[in-house]
C-alpha cells in the first residue's frame, strides 16, 4: 500500500486527481511532463509512494527512478524533440532548490544556446589541496551506511 500525503501535489498526480501528461510508469515509478519546462521535453520521474527527501526513499525505488530516467533520456534523444544533450537534476532539500517536497528527478533536453545554466558561487574555481579532499572523503566515507 502506497504511503500517501493528502496535500502533496505529486501524490495527487499519482492518484489521478489532477491532470498530468504521463510518459511512462512502472509499479513503483511514474514519469510525466513538467508543467513549466526548462525546454520542451522536460520530464519528471517520481516514486509513486510519497518520499519527501532522498533519505526517505527506498533505495530499490531509487534504482527504479534512475532506470526509468535513463529510458526517458534515450526516448528524448530518439524522439525528434530538439535534444543535443540531456541533464538529470535532483534538488534534495530547500537549500538545493527543492520546491515540491516529493522526490523527483528532472530529465530535460539541452541544446546549444537554450539559455539554461547553473550559477557557480564566488569561491568556485580554486582547486583545494589534496589533503583537504582526502580529509573530506574520509568524513563522508566514515558516515556512509
Ligand atoms: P523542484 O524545484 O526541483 O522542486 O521542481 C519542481 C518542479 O515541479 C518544477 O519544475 C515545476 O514546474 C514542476 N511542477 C510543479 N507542479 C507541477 C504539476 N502539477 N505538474 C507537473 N509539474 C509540476
Ligand atoms: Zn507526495
Amino acid at each position: 500500500m502506497a504511503q500517501e500525503t493528502p496535500r502533496c501535489i505529486f501524490c495527487a498526480i499519482v492518484r489521478g486527481e489532477i491532470p498530468a501528461s504521463i510518459v511512462a510508469e512502472t509499479d513503483s515509478v511514474l514519469a510525466f511532463m513538467d508543467i513549466q519546462p526548462v525546454n520542451p521535453g522536460h520530464v519528471l520521474v517520481i516514486p509513486k509512494s510519497h518520499a519527501t527527501y532522498l533519505a526517505d526513499l527506498d533505495s530499490r525505488v531509487g534504482e527504479e527512478i534512475f532506470r526509468l530516467a535513463m529510458r526517458v533520456a534515450d526516448g528524448l534523444r530518439r524522439s525528434g524533440i530538439r535534444c543535443e544533450g540531456v541533464n538529470l537534476f535532483l534538488a534534495d532539500g530547500f537549500a538545493a532548490g527543492q520546491e515540491v517536497f516529493h522526490v523527483h528527478l528532472h530529465v530535460f533536453p539541452r541544446f546549444e544556446g537554450d539559455g539554461f545554466g547553473l550559477r557557480f558561487g564566488p569561491k568556485y574555481g580554486a582547486h583545494p589541496p589534496r589533503e583537504e579532499l582526502e580529509r573530506i572523503a574520509g568524513s563522508i566515507k566514515a558516515s556512509m551506511r
